[in-house]
């Protein structure tokens, strides 16, 4: 078994591979140089220096897992079975591809003295003189990133200024009428956020706008999203989409032979949202590689496949708030409010034909919860007792009270 990518999804899938029985070896490849690391505390408490590190408790060793660390896998040749690598092929009797995402980067500011980006923990080090400077910081784009790096910045007394070219936050992730009252949380903090502002360029000490502003800048970090790592199979005939993510199938299977692939760097068929889902968040890339373990290491003769088909879940830590979100809202045809998005606590609710297919909790961790069983569920949904939010979630279904839990 080899593993490429010692990110959450590798080591998860290295560690559920033992977890389920598989007791042949288990060879984990990944190009950073240091000990596999959580990625979240990045941009929270590790940004601050209130952890040194996020390093995965895993006992590698007495699990039998190898770490190859500091080494980058260049090639695969899935007709051979075989890697390739600087110093020599690996071959493999099965594969997990597990590369993650990279940052997309901004054209025009690559080498320019000043720009970050936040994925690795080399990053993260790199923006902590910033934030312990408190110098004047532009962020380009309010995504997820952008929001938390900016959190962390005013925590730590810098002066912030979030600039998106979207009308809003979130832009691509939430629709207007919820992204809107989010807008609302950066003036509080103290964070300016100039939206339908679009980078021309930057310079050293500075980002210039399209309209001719120049905010000065003692630094510039890129927040606009992020691609699959995947520039290392153009060629290997291993199928890719549309975003360069590999394509798997519901077994979380790639197109070649004995090739699988989980986490930031794939996208899978959802039999739940009718739509192939490409999902860059944690939980992703906890659950999938409990499914590629199982399809590998098989069951008892008879037992079905594995079929990965999850709710998506992912949180974020912004401005003082706690946002949760579970499911996949697009294909929604109502939207409810539970609780007044002007205040510190509420959840938007999507519903198709009556039951609930996506919700967004702020400062509301228990709809969550129960939201997210609700979801898995497929429960009818009363309209009108969910727009209530003194009550609880799960006391919103569509049955009589006495079915009511
Ligand atoms: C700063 C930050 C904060 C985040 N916060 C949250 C959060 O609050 N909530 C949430 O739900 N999600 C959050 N996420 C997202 C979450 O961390 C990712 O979804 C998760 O890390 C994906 O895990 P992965 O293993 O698929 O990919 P990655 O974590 O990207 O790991 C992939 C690893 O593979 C290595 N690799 C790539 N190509 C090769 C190659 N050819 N050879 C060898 N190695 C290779 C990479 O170097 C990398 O170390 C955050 C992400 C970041 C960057």
């Amino acid at each position: 078994m080899v593993v490429v990518g010692a990110g959450m999804a590798g080591v998860q899938t290295a560690v559920a591979l033992r977890e389920q029985g598989f007791t042949g070896t288990v060879t984990l490849i990944g190009a950073e140089p240091h000990q596999p690391y959580d990625r979240p505390p990045l941009s929270k408490a590790v940004l601050l220096g209130k952890a040194e590190g996020s390093a995965f408790d895993v006992d590698f060793e007495g699990l039998g897992i190898e770490l190859r660390l500091g080494r980058e896998v260049l090639g695969v040749r899935p007709g051979d079975h075989e890697l390739d690598t600087a110093i020599g092929p690996v071959p493999y009797d099965v594969l997990v591809l597990a590369g993650g995402a990279e940052p997309i980067r901004l054209p025009g500011a690559e080498g320019v003295p000043g720009v970050h980006l936040l994925r690795t923990l080399d990053d993260a080090e790199r923006l902590r003189p910033v934030l312990a400077g408190q110098h004047d910081v532009v962020v380009v784009g309010a995504g997820w990133i952008g929001a938390e790096f900016a959190t962390a910045a005013r925590e730590a007394g810098c002066a912030v200024t979030v600039v998106e070219a979207a009308d809003r936050p979130l832009a691509g992730a939430l629709p207007p009428e919820v992204a809107a009252p989010m807008a609302a949380w950066y003036t509080a903090s103290g964070t300016v956020l100039r939206t339908h502002a679009r980078v021309e360029r930057v310079e050293p000490g500075a980002v210039v706008l399209d309209d001719g502003t120049r905010l000065p800048a003692g630094a510039v970090v890129v927040g606009i999203g992020a691609r699959p790592a995947t520039a290392w199979l153009a060629g290997s005939g291993i199928e890719l989409g549309r975003h360069g993510e590999v394509v798997a199938d519901e077994r979380l299977r790639a197109s070649a032979p004995d090739v699988y692939a989980v986490g930031d760097c794939a996208s899978f068929p959802s039999a739940r949202y009718g739509e192939r889902l490409l999902v860059h968040h944690w939980d992703n890339a906890l659950q999938g590689p409990r499914t590629v373990a199982a399809n590998i290491v098989g069951g008892p003769t008879g037992e079905p496949p594995a079929v990965y088909d999850p709710v998506p879940y992912f949180w974020s830590e912004q401005f003082g708030r706690f946002v949760q979100y579970a499911g996949h809202h697009p294909s929604a045809d109502t939207t409810l409010w539970r609780g007044d998005p002007s205040g510190p606590a509420w959840t938007v609710c999507w519903l198709r034909e009556g039951r609930l297919v996506a919700l967004l909790a702020v400062g509301r961790p228990r709809d969550l919860a129960q939201g997210r069983r609700l979801i898995e569920s497929g429960t009818p949904m009363d309209p009108e007792l969910l727009r209530d939010p003194a009550r609880p979630l799960k006391a919103a279904t569509a049955q009589g009270p006495s079915d009511r839990p």
